[in-house]
């Protein structure tokens, strides 16, 4: 039976497959099963850091995997100690480090300690003392999202995800979450009722096709956050950790700004599964009369996770924040983003209308009536006609695709890119 079939067969329907079978990669190549290769610039979704099968991340995986793989969280291991440590240095604030499995379970956590917050922490008096705000809610729980957003496929992540598209067929989710307009900061400020707790935000959209935030919208929410007493999260879980050029996404465009809570996923162990999120150390007054970390409150017994920060995906994480750091690859992402960016810029407009960029997250949206012709979203045809071709990228909506390739990705391979893409916009025309 061909793979295909097997999915056909065996696989529950939920993805929306291109017909490629993939049987192997190397650094920012893969190979399908017939043989062809591809320019891998998905990188599974800005997952596979490294690239594939880079020769250290196996060392130290299959190193580890002979001495000890998993134990539970009942025991202390010290990849996982060693991981939390690094991931405040490169936060370089002071937290602390919860560890899941995928995104939706970081964000989750964030929520989930949010909530917490909500019920057991102290209001600070508003600062602002008129109307509605006056009050003080006895539970503060809703959380303030964005339009375009992407969260996860949890119920909590769906809700908190500011696109239909993830909701439909699964009401009722949960009702504490409002959708705002990206970048629109007095519509946070009249959003907010005695009930907000916190802030939910990317700070690169990127399912929502690669939309930055602006320095001056993070500023005011931190603003807004210290004036109502609320949490900000940054869901860094497809622009952390390096894709921007920054170890943290935030940090390459208001570096100043200083988070309550930070997601992580995708990239974070270079394609092995790991989720983790740093909370903030900063002293909160309990309704108990105590003060208490932030970071503190998800205390034991309170949140969870059988697989979370495995002495194996621990030991992998390390060593891809060290490839990172001794490869210079932060810089390699800010040089060579650049460098697509210009070389992008000058390919012919339309068929491209716009390229929007941060480091090694690029999004390139096309012109309006690219592909009218026929019924399949612009983004998906440009996608196919690109595979045809030899490379992968992702949709993003119906007019965008983005590159995230490796951050170790070479000049040459940004070159290939350039040239494979410029062949099949030129056919397109
Ligand atoms: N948050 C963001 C910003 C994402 O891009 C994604 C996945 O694309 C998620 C959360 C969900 O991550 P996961 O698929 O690992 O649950």
């Amino acid at each position: 039976m061909e793979t295909r079939e097997l999915f056909d067969r065996y696989v529950v329907p939920n993805y929306g497959r291109f017909p490629l079978a993939l049987a192997r990669g190397e650094g920012c190549r893969v190979w399908d099963e017939a043989g062809k290769c591809y320019l891998d610039f998905g990188a599974g979704i800005a997952v596979t850091s490294l690239g594939h099968a880079h020769p250290r991340l196996i060392e130290v995986m299959a190193e580890q995997a002979a001495r000890l793989v998993h134990t539970s969280n009942l025991y202390y291991t010290r990849p996982q100690g060693e991981l939390a440590r690094r991931l405040v240095e490169v936060v370089d604030i002071p937290g602390k480090v919860f560890f899941c499995n995928s995104g939706a379970e970081a964000n989750e956590a964030l929520l989930k300690l949010s909530r917490k917050y909500g019920h057991e922490s102290v209001p600070p008096p508003p600062r602002h003392t008129t109307g509605e705000l006056s009050g003080r809610a006895r539970h503060r729980h809703h959380v303030i999202t964005f339009r375009g957003s992407f969260h996860g496929r949890t119920f909590a992540g769906i809700s908190a995800t500011g696109q239909d598209k993830v909701k439909t067929g699964f009401t009722p989710l949960l009702e504490s979450f409002s959708h705002l307009e990206f970048n629109d900061a007095p519509a946070v400020l009249s959003a907010i009722t005695p009930e907000t707790v916190a802030i939910m935000v990317e700070p690169v959209l990127g399912e929502g096709g690669i939309h930055l935030a602006e320095a001056h919208f993070l500023r005011q929410l931190r603003t807004i956050c210290d004036d109502y007493g609320l949490l900000l999260f940054f869901d860094e879980v497809q622009c952390g950790l390096g894709r921007t050029g920054d170890w943290c996404g935030w940090k390459s465009i208001a570096p100043d700004v200083v988070p309550d809570g930070v997601s992580w996923a995708k990239g974070i162990a270079g394609g092995f599964p790991l989720g983790a999120v740093w909370i903030r150390d900063h002293a909160v007054e309990m309704k108990t009369g105590e003060k208490k970390s932030l970071a503190d409150i998800l205390g034991p017994g309170s949140h969870g996770s059988t697989f979370g920060g495995t002495p194996l995906v621990c030991a992998g994480a390390l060593e891809v924040l060290r490839v990172i750091e001794e490869e210079k690859l932060l810089q390699n992402a800010r040089t060579l983003g650049a460098y697509a960016v210009q070389r992008l810029e000058m390919l012919p407009s339309p068929p491209i209308a716009e390229v929007r960029a941060l480091g090694l997250m690029i999004g390139i949206e096309l012109a309006e009536d690219f592909g009218s012709a026929n019924d399949r979203a612009p983004s998906l045809q440009l996608v196919d006609r690109l595979h045809e071709a030899g490379m992968l990228s992702i949709p993003a909506g119906n007019h965008t695709i983005r590159w995230l390739p490796p951050l170790n990705v070479t000049r040459a391979e940004i070159d290939a890119a350039i040239d494979i893409l410029a062949r099949v916009l030129q056919k397109s025309v």
